[in-house]
């Protein structure tokens, strides 16, 4: 950085004074834009504020030197969301709406955010992890717990040694170091400053197989996301998805027995889709005990150039639902949808100036909740690091039928249900005497009981909820319980009592 700018910049700081930690990484982001740099770690800025100071024999402003020295803060839920890309690579897909970009995977567009990046780093995994944790720490994140996401064309079409590779050189990334293996670098993993706690891989139904799900598992895989796009046949035809709403049961099912959590896609306003064949979707994904996704991403078909359903657009063949007929649909979704799902997306991150036609809406979910819809789902209910009193809370379960056994979910909140603190999502297959924990999650900090001359023993959410799943598990007649832990939590299992196998933590239950 030349001098006379970073002087400025220090200047700029200086008499901004700041006033939160979110106000000084505010205000970070608009210096480095202001004056064409990179963002700036605290411990840089600190270092040029001391300087400045010195040569200026200006007096301090306490607050600012405070702020910057301050320990780097956790993201608001604890976990850093870091996504990679995998190469571009033929897809055996042929779906009519999927952009097909050269130099991208298939179905990603060059402008997304993470496809941007990727595009920048050669899709080198090493390089695209360990920029995030860079830009991450930068920003004054901690990011101990990453939750890593790996999106690209179908992952179980790769190459085998491709997907290996790739996968252990985001735990090399992650380490710091590079490992020779990748057991190794999964077992350095476990104790890394880094720690990768959960791994998304993205894969078409039709290639879920017993084999491949092992094979995920052994890569460090916790959670799944399918396209499912549709349950109407007739509309998975006429896009040409080559599926079907059978391969899509099967699928779920598989992944339900190895205690995956999983994530459906869903694209409403498809060719052939009219907004009550997409209500019929979603209706049938929870009263249908073969779906039931945990998770869901809601991406209205927009049209995009590289696509054939472009083609068809031009052609007067298809045209989009328009920002009306849209916003009430999804108004209709939420309302359907069950308190133990968490809607994470409503529309896909992709750039106006890409859309041809289609909706252009980006805060979709914001404009929704201003026209009041109450939805009742995970992410529109969780606390957001809300410290709470273990009293001014309940202990829920909901159970419901699932893909041939029963799903008890399980979860800390507020007395009118508005807040969820914690869940756990437990599995308990109709055929095996081994029981699943799928996914355990806290949202809310619980304020200690008891005075401060009393030791007080601090049981979290965590430890209670797996305390209760084990509890439910035994009363049902199981005689083990496996989690599904991501590499970087098996410490946590392993202090209460679980033992690795097959690539899980297990427990044995007392009758
Ligand atoms: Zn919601």
């Amino acid at each position: 950085m030349v001098k006379k700018k970073a002087e400025q910049l220090i200047r700029d700081l200086h008499n901004a004074r700041p006033q939160t930690p979110d106000d000084l990484h505010q205000l970070k982001r608009e210096l480095a834009k202001r004056y064409g740099t990179e963002l700036l770690s605290h411990t840089n800025l600190l270092g040029r504020y001391r300087q400045f100071l010195k040569d200026e024999r200006e007096p301090a402003n306490d607050h600012t030197l405070k702020l910057l020295r301050r320990r780097s803060v956790r993201t608001l839920s604890g976990v850093a969301p870091i996504t990679v890309l995998t190469k571009p690579y033929p897809c055996p897909g042929r779906c009519v709406y999927c952009p097909t970009e050269r130099n991208m995977p298939k179905s990603y567009i060059a402008s997304e955010p993470a496809a941007a990046r990727a595009l920048a780093n050669q899709f080198d995994p090493y390089k695209q992890v360990k920029g995030r944790i860079k830009q991450l720490e930068n920003n004054g994140h901690v990011a101990d717990k990453i939750e890593l996401i790996v999106l690209g064309g179908t992952w179980s079409f790769y190459e085998k040694d491709y997907r290996e590779w790739f996968i252990k050189r985001c735990f090399d990334a992650a380490n710091g170091m590079e490992n020779a293996t990748l057991g190794e670098a999964q077992k350095m993993n476990e104790t890394a400053e880094h720690r990768i706690i959960g791994l998304t891989l993205e894969t078409r139904p039709d290639y879920v197989t017993e084999e491949e799900l092992w094979h995920m598992r052994l890569l460090g895989c916790t959670h799944v996301q399918i396209g499912i796009q549709s349950l109407d046949q007739a509309i998975l035809d006429l896009i040409k998805r080559d599926d079907t709403v059978e391969s899509m049961a099967h699928a779920t099912a598989l992944l339900k027995q190895f205690g995956f959590k999983f994530t459906y896609h869903i694209m409403p306003g498809l060719p052939g889709a009219t907004p009550e064949k997409d209500i019929q979707t979603v209706e049938m994904l929870f009263n249908d005990e073969r779906f039931q996704p945990d998770m869901l991403k809601i991406y209205p078909t927009v049209v995009v150039k590289s696509s054939l359903m472009y083609q068809w657009w031009k052609a007067g063949k298809y045209k989009p639902y328009d920002d009306q007929t849209l916003q009430d649909l999804l108004i209709e979704i939420k309302r359907r949808i069950p308190p133990y799902v968490r809607i994470n997306r409503l529309i896909r991150d992709i750039p106006g100036n890409d859309i041809i036609d289609g909706n252009l809406v980006t805060n979709l979910r914001q404009k929704l909740q201003e026209r009041g819809v109450a939805c009742q789902c995970i992410r529109c209910r969780e606390a957001k690091g809300k410290k709470v009193r273990m009293e001014d809370t309940e202990l829920v379960i909901r159970t419901y039928p699932s893909s041939g056994g029963t799903e008890q979910f399980i979860s800390f909140e507020s007395p009118d249900r508005k807040t969820i603190y914690a869940f756990v999502r437990l599995f308990l297959p109709g055929h095996s005497q081994q029981a699943f924990v799928r996914e355990l999650h806290t949202y809310g900090e619980m304020i200690p009981v008891g005075s401060a001359k009393k030791a007080v023993q601090h049981v979290g959410f965590g430890k209670r909820l797996m305390a209760e799943a084990e509890k439910v598990s035994a009363e049902k007649g199981f005689n083990k319980l496996a989690v599904i832990a991501g590499i970087g939590v098996r410490e946590y299992y392993r202090k209460m009592g679980y033992k690795d196998e097959n690539t899980y933590v297990v427990k044995r239950l007392a009758k």
